[in-house]
């Protein structure tokens, strides 16, 4: 073996790394097949060959190499160079043995393989082997000399790049050029480019190991939250078939059903006298599976087979990557299929059905948030619009926004609000931050597994890929599409549904959802322990959150009823009132309008609890600003402008988030509580006569502090609950709670707990008050503590589990303490997050209250949340350990 730059890394520490061998005869395949050992991809290829299925012959370098790689500095243990010597003799045998022709070049793929899937981040190397014999040979064995040799030189240029860090991409188009390509490597760093096939194997598997380290995979693991351990590669080496081989020879991509409908038929596409990067690089639009149908059946029929019984295997969509060489099929990869979220659902659905799954794997195979995108905006059926040109409908939904031509650009423009397309002939793993920062991604080139397509449905953007009408003049920043020319920043859109590019902004709707996801909701409805409320202020929003499964509402926020021009203007005089009459007849204008809101509420519920929060905001946001408003509505409400400002300045406060707001609004003034309870138990009778169902009312006291002062004001408002309700001769059943959102209410929750029939944790607040970090405008620092590392994610959206968590499970566990059957509710907007979801039911909270968009997602969540925590009790169950 020819000297290697590696060697001298070599450490002295020795360390026994077994290679596991990949057979298509599925001899080696008995291995365990741990997607952590092996990589996703390894693990895959163990499967196709076990399954009986054509893998070329090849072996596995387990993730450990990888671990013990950057443990020690980057270097690799003693023993692994007499290991690789021994496998590539092994391999080369095997592959004697399978290929017989002689011109035939025995060159291998050394690729990267991830337990967490990485498309393209990390480096994979093809070709590797060919050196000057085996390009002679492979002159004999390939149709197209030309392209053979620019093979060469890639590889060359690539391997020497790649493992050495030499840059040596000059034009070379015939062997001498080669040659002088490798003479520079030499020289630039000091010992010979590798010939052997172990030389070039040992290169590109350091190679593959350091890309671990380049950019584009750093920032692709921030995006996902993977954390280094977890993108351990394994290192395939496996031997090189070829799609540019003669006869029948191509390279394809199918999966085992549509990606964009979910229907239950084989989608693929396949480049001929290609090698698989042609596809997956998407220089070139490929052909659709049914040409493939038409020209060589067999072949077709093969493939169709092959990928139905790796769904069996699987038990979900497949994708697999194949490759046929004169007429062979060899399997090269097969994944989960990444398919547009209504696709997922109908898919999910049907897996179901057939009985490939069960219940449990279907609804974890929700992601809640699915739920959020799975009406797919479409173009509004009234609109009218041209259609400009049509490419591959790559993933689905349908977006406006301004042309832009390189991934930076779209990084920068979405950074300052706008809403961009990323425009490129075609993308690869290093425009990821783009198709990232795009509100969509249209290319020329490519097809529905493309780099673009594949990076775009899994970050849910729409995408039109292979729109060979369109031609980008990159340097000009223009786009061409027919006769019309567009420059950067003029809008267009892209329906990635049906592949549509039209002209200019066009109305956008939300289609309805698919029939199956009627069909998992209710398989996740009756999963779920949790009930689900909503978070509405009219009969409208709480109607439609019972469509989407809401049982009631959760947070009824008051003030929102109060706070139109009317109802505004209520309040200011009551604010401004210098006697308690006065207050109360302020309330009197806005009386019969509050009833008529609530009862309609109460009269969608139908009997349904309804959480009425009382008052909450603090008053001066009743008012305007500024001087000169503060004149105009002197005016208006015919008050002294001088008396009205000094009034306001009264009220002016510092800390309004921490000041006299919620319920310390009716400690001053108990009135406006009563006044309000008064309307509500109006509201509730007259919907009980109108509807002939007695109604439900939870009355909740906001911004509680102390026990003392949640008794005192619910012996005031109960006093007027309880002389309605007798009046009434029962015709609304009503319970009194308190919203726990500040520190000390948490702490001293079991003391509230005596007189509270329920608490619901208003996590805005709570988190706003246990962080000391106002929920307003601190976006503007929290995401330094985010690029800084100091927190994974934002603390109003995912629940700060550590801190607030603690305090909401020491309140929750303090309630129970006093009052074992406490209700216990959530009503922030943590309500609707996946992962704040899981802590939730952990604490054993009865119900979650969101906006009624959120709903079905908080549905599968809640599901989710506790087949997990069944799962987990099980485990613990198992292992002989009491909860
Ligand atoms: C909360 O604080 O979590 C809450 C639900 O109330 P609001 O957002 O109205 O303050
Ligand atoms: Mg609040």
């Amino acid at each position: 073996m020819e000297q290697s730059p590696l060697k001298n890394k070599i450490s002295r520490q020795v360390a026994s790394h077994g290679f596991t061998f990949l057979h298509s005869d599925g001899g080696f395949a008995k291995a365990p097949s741990s997607a952590r050992i092996f990589g996703g991809k390894g693990a895959a290829l163990l499967k196709i060959a076990a399954s009986g299925l054509k893998t070329p012959p090849g072996f596995i370098i387990p993730a450990e190499l990888f671990t013990y790689y950057y443990q020690h500095n980057k270097t690799l243990p003693e023993d692994f160079y007499a290991n690789i010597e021994s496998a590539v003799a092994e391999l080369e045998a095997a592959g004697r043995a399978l290929f017989s022709n002689p011109d035939r070049p025995f060159l291998v793929s050394v690729r990267s393989a991830a337990a967490v899937s990485m498309p393209g981040m990390t480096d994979s190397l093809l070709n590797v082997g060919l050196n000057d014999r085996t390009y002679r040979q492979a002159s004999r064995y390939f149709p197209d000399e030309q392209a053979l040799t620019r093979l060469y030189a890639e590889h060359v240029s690539n391997l020497a790049y790649r493992a050495f860090g030499v840059r040596a991409e000059e034009e070379a188009e015939t062997p001498a050029d080669i040659a002088l390509l490798k003479q520079k490597v030499t020289r630039e760093c000091g010992v010979s480019f590798p010939e052997s096939l172990t030389g070039q194997v040992i290169a590109a598997v350091c190679a593959v190991l350091n890309s671990h380290e380049n950019p584009r995979a750093a920032f692709y693991r921030k995006i996902q939250n993977i954390s280094f351990e977890d993108s351990a590669v394994a290192v395939i080496v496996q031997a090189m078939v070829y799609g540019n081989g003669p006869g029948v020879s191509g390279s394809g991509v199918a999966l085992s059903r549509n990606p964009v409908t979910g229907e239950a038929r084989l989608k693929g596409e396949y480049i001929p006298n290609r090698q698989g990067e042609a596809v997956v690089g998407g220089r070139q639009t490929p052909r659709d599976m049914q040409v493939l149908a038409r020209e060589h059946p067999a072949l077709a029929k093969k493939l169709k087979t092959g990928l139905a019984k790796l769904e069996r295997i699987q038990h979900d969509v497949t994708e697999a990557e194949f490759t046929f060489e004169d007429g062979a099929l060899w399997f090269l990869q097969a994944r989960t299929g990444k398919s547009g979220a209504s696709a997922l659902l109908r898919i999910t659905a049907d897996l179901f059905t057939e009985q490939a799954i069960d219940e449990k794997t279907a609804i974890l195979r929700i992601n809640p948030q699915v739920c959020d995108t799975f009406l797919h905006a479409a173009p509004d059926p009234k609109a009218r619009f041209e259609v400009l040109d049509k490419g591959v409908a790559a993933s689905p939904g349908t977006v406006s926004g301004k042309i832009v031509f390189t991934a930076e650009d779209a990084s920068v423009w979405q950074a300052r609000g706008e809403s961009v397309i990323l425009v490129r002939n075609e993308t690869s793993s290093d425009d990821i931050h783009g198709v990232f920062a795009a509100a969509g991604v249209l290319t020329a080139r490519g097809g529905a597994t493309s780099h673009a397509a594949v990076a775009a449905r899994g970050l849910g953007r729409p995408c039109v890929t292979g729109a060979g009408g369109i031609r980008i003049l990159t340097g000009e920043r223009r786009l061409l599409i027919g006769e019309l020319s567009l420059k950067e920043g003029d809008e267009i859109t892209i329906n990635g549904t049906t592949g549509d590019i039209i002209a200019g902004k066009i109305p956008i709707i939300r289609p309805d959802p698919p029939p199956a996801f009627y069909a998992l909701t209710l398989l996740a409805e009756k999963r779920r322990r949790m009930q689900l409320r909503a978070n509405a202020d009219t009969a409208e929003e709480a109607a439609l959150a019972l469509r989407f499964g809401a049982r009631g509402v959760g947070l009824c926020r008051t003030e929102q009823i109060l706070f139109d021009e009317k109802g505004v203007n209520a309040v200011r005089h009551m604010i401004l009132a210098e006697t308690e009459r006065e207050r109360v007849a302020a309330f009197d204008a806005v009386r019969e309008r509050q009833i008529e809101t609530s009862a309609k509420m109460f009269g969608a519920l139908l009997g349904l609890p309804m959480t009425v929060r009382l008052l909450d905001p603090p008053l001066h946001e009743f008012f305007p600003d500024s001087e000169k408003e503060i004149k105009l509505l002197a005016e208006k409400m015919g008050k002294p402008f001088p008396a009205m400002k000094s009034r306001l300045r009264a009220l002016k406060e510092y800390n309004p988030m921490l000041g006299h707001r919620g319920c310390r609004i009716a400690v001053s003034h108990p009135e406006i509580y009563r006044a309000q309870v008064e309307m509500i138990c109006a509201a509730a009778i007259l919907s009980a006569e109108r509807s002939g169902v007695r109604s439900k009312v939870e009355l909740m006291i906001p911004f509680v502090c102390f026990a003392k002062e949640f008794e005192t004001l619910r012996a005031e408002i109960e006093a007027v609950a309880e002389a309605a309700r007798l009046k009434s001769h029962d015709a609304f059943s009503y319970k009194i709670g308190a919203m726990i959102e500040l520190p000390r209410a948490a702490l001293r929750a079991d003391v509230i707990a005596r007189h509270a029939d329920f608490i619901s944790f208003g996590t805005n607040d709570l988190t706003q008050t246990v962080l000391g970090v106002s929920r307003d405008d601190s976006a503007r620092f929290l995401t330094d503590y985010q690029r800084r590392d100091i927190l994974s994610f934002d603390p109003f959206v995912r629940l700060d589990l550590e801190g607030v968590g603690f305090m909401i499970e020491i309140a929750a566990k303090r309630a129970r303490s006093v009052k074992p059957e406490i209700e216990i509710g959530v009503c922030g907007e943590h309500a609707a997050d996946p992962e704040s979801v899981l802590f939730f039911e952990q604490i054993g909270a009865d119900y979650l209250s969101c906006s009624p968009y959120r709903v079905p997602s908080a549905n599968f969540s809640a599901a989710r949340a506790r087949i997990m925590a069944e799962e987990e009790k099980h485990k613990h169950k198992n292992r002989g350990v009491t909860l």
